[in-house]
């Protein structure tokens, strides 16, 4: 089946209209109309070469949202009509340690990426920016009843990027959470962690978003260019959730958990990140990283949304308004994701 996309062509280079082939709607597969695609700081990481060589031609999108057109005969979860999702992976083993305990984004032979990876069938995925998507139905979540399908899609990786590390390292009533960087991931934290009854701060690189902080759920923002942010702070935070794209002063921010305090990094820059170790041997703190979340807890954080209302604040864009969202997404100018409508690309 021939699809209209919008694909990078190389490393760095602007995207542009094409189409693509999906394969033939399999027994266990489930062919999705696709409404809405997330542009994820991800996309530009990759299609800018940060994450090394690609595979390109490159169709970006793993936050995904549709209606199942087709489905395969040993489909029984979804049927056709039904609203669906599909995040940053399409495939993995299912049988090593990892798939068996619902954590198939560490499967240990590698789970199969919605876009830029080999599927297990030897092809090269293509993401959601695209008309339609063959996907295995056991990598398709149902997207619940009352959730706004274009402020859904961005659940599907910045939802569960955010809200997995948050449910693991505790985040609910009498604990202080901080969010650094106030862009796709960093607004959704916002929301979910404010929901599950923590208490949030922003930190933001300036204060030109804190009334928007503060109306998402945030009940404190401040400005990491300002060093006094620094010293005040210092030892407040049971966990800290960086979402930034680009470098941090690791220590600087080490310096603001408490003793038994968590540091979660799940931006990925392309450069490494450097500490120093006494910031973690003086006050017994972890510094850790976390990869979206599993298939089922992509549904849980997605029931969780429908029932606390929750979505992405979203600009939705037509398909020709890529390159320019990925400009202003580069000068962390977005507020605070930017979806592409799919019907805008026939
Ligand atoms: P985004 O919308 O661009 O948000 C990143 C935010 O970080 C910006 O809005 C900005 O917030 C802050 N920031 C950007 N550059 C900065 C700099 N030089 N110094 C300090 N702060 C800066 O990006 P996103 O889509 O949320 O993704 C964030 C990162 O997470 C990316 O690296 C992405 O690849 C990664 N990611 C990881 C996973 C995972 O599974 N671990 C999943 C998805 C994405 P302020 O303006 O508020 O400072
Ligand atoms: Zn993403």
């Amino acid at each position: 089946m021939r699809v209209d996309a919008y694909a990078a062509p190389a490393a760095g280079q602007p995207l542009a209209r094409t189409s693509i082939e999906r394969r033939a709607v399999g027994p266990n597969d489930v062919l999705i109309a696709i409404e809405y695609a997330g542009i994820c700081h991800s996309d530009i990481h990759t299609v800018n070469g940060d994450w090394g060589p690609q595979p390109f031609p490159v169709v970006p999108g793993h936050e995904i949202v549709g209606l199942v057109a087709e489905i395969g005969p040993d489909v029984t979860r979804h049927r056709i009509g039904d609203l669906v999702g599909v995040g940053c992976m399409v495939n993995s083993c299912g049988e090593c340690a990892n798939c068996r305990n619902g954590d198939e984004q560490y499967c240990s032979t590698g789970m199969v990426p919605t876009y830029a990876g080999t599927d297990r069938d030897g092809t090269i995925t293509q993401g959601g920016y695209s008309t339609h998507v063959v996907v295995d139905a056991d990598y398709v979540l149902r997207v619940p009843a009352g959730i706004d399908p274009a402020a859904a899609a961005p659940l599907l990786c910045a939802g569960i990027t955010t809200y997995s590390p948050l449910r693991r390292w505790g985040a609910g009533p009498g604990k202080r959470v901080a969010v650094v960087g106030l862009g796709g991931l960093g607004h959704m934290a916002v929301k979910i962690a404010d929901a599950m009854g923590a208490g949030v701060t922003v930190l933001s690189q300036s204060l030109k978003k804190q009334e928007d902080g503060l109306r998402l759920g945030a009940d404190d923002y401040f400005a990491t260019s300002d060093p006094d942010t620094f010293t005040e702070l210092a030892g407040r935070f049971d966990l800290v959730v960086n979402t930034v794209s680009a470098g941090i002063d690791v220590d600087a921010y080490l310096s603001l958990l408490r003793v038994d305090g968590a540091l979660v990094n799940v931006g990925a820059p392309a450069e490494p990140l450097s500490l120093n170790v006494m910031s973690l041997i003086g006050g017994r703190r972890t510094y850790a990283g976390s990869m979206i979340g599993g298939i089922t807890e992509t549904q849980e954080m997605l029931d969780f949304c429908a029932q606390h209302h929750i979505g992405a604040e979203v600009e939705v864009i037509a398909a020709d308004r890529v390159n320019e969202a990925y400009e202003r997404v580069l000068a962390s100018d977005v507020r605070y994701r930017f979806v592409i409508d799919t019907a805008t690309l026939t």
